[in-house]
């Protein structure tokens, strides 16, 4: 397998995605996620990618503690969307704390959704920079949906990591183009920041063609690194095959190729007060006439942010 230096670590370029096991999508509890997590580490995974959001800061830390790993061999890497500098060391405070780690490798501005809410972070980045200079953290990152926020930021020298969706149909990009996501992408490693993918499977949709899409991505003249959601051994087995060159076999593609996820709204709880509507980047739900949340299957990338803001808890992806 291909790796990825990462300051002075070298580790493989397929990182362990950690959004779809976690509470806002399939809701595993942490030994379930954890053992899987340590398979992966067992079979030479290095980077684990998770977010404040996603709640799998206790996945994680059972994966790391059951893989017997040291701390040093990994690549952690997480993300905060709050925007205060105090809230940003609270929120660095509390990944260190909840999975056992004196530092953190790469913290991300998560879901930078337009340049204004980018201008509001500017005391969440200034945390961060500072925790890197007192080395709580290694690099600075920033995570977006927007191609255009990507190409506008691309070149700002404070962010050393992107995190950018990237697939080979272009799912999922709202505001731009997949040739206008490559430019940004260009910019990025022109000036040697480093990139690493999202949604390479394009938050599921592309999992009928799950080879030939992982295969260009992993591939790609521009991919430093691709972060992939797993929740079973057999996705880490595959997985793993597809990013060492090895043949998939077909039992396992048809298999992992029928698994499909959609966004459910329980109808009956809904009040259809909108925040979820509001949060969605991709524009994939709305509120209808009769004031109940509908999902618009083709534009949701199932993301699965929209979830935990439903007061009433009525979505789930499953
Ligand atoms: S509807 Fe929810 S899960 Fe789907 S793209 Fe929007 S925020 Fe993500
Ligand atoms: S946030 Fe929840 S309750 Fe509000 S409209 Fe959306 S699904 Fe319905």
């Amino acid at each position: 397998m291909k790796t990825v230096r990462f300051l002075e670590k070298e580790v493989p370029h397929l990182i362990f995605g950690s959004l779809t096991m976690a509470p806002l999508q399939r809701n595993m509890s942490p030994d379930e996620g954890g053992d899987i997590i340590a398979y992966a580490l067992e079979k030479g995974i290095r980077w684990i990618d998770t977010a404040q959001m996603y709640g799998s800061y206790p996945h994680v830390l059972k994966g790391i503690s059951l893989s017997g790993l040291d701390r040093d061999e990994l690549v952690i890497s997480t993300k905060s969307a709050v925007k205060s500098y105090e809230d940003m060391n609270r929120a660095i405070d509390e990944a260190m704390e909840e999975m056992n780690l004196d530092y953190i490798d790469l913290f991300l501005l998560h879901a930078v959704r337009s340049m204004e809410d980018f201008r509001e972070r500017e005391g969440a980045l200034s945390a961060l920079i500072e925790a890197k200079s007192r080395g709580r953290i290694g690099a600075v990152g920033l995570s977006t949906h927007s191609t255009r926020s990507a190409l506008l930021l691309a070149e700002d020298n404070r962010i050393d990591w992107y995190h950018l969706m990237f697939n080979i149909r272009g799912t999922g990009l709202t505001d731009g183009t997949l040739e206008e996501q490559i430019l940004a992408i260009e910019k990025i490693k022109a000036r040697g920041a480093g990139f690493y993918v999202m949604k390479p499977l394009g938050g599921g949709y592309l999992k009928s063609m799950a080879e030939e899409a992982l295969k260009w991505v992993k591939d790609h003249r521009l991919v430093d690194a691709v972060a992939l959601g797993m929740m079973s051994r057999e996705e880490v087995d595959m997985n793993i095959d597809v990013f060492s060159n090895r043949p998939v076999s077909d039992e396992i593609k048809d298999r992992l190729g029928t698994v499909d996820k959609k966004l459910f709204v329980f109808n009956a709880l809904c009040i259809g007060c909108g925040k979820c509507e509001e949060t969605c980047e991709q524009s994939a739900i709305a509120v209808n006439i009769d004031k109940i949340a509908v999902v618009i299957p083709e534009k949701c990338i199932l993301c699965g942010y929209c979830v935990p803001v439903c007061p009433k808890f009525a979505l789930r992806i499953i």
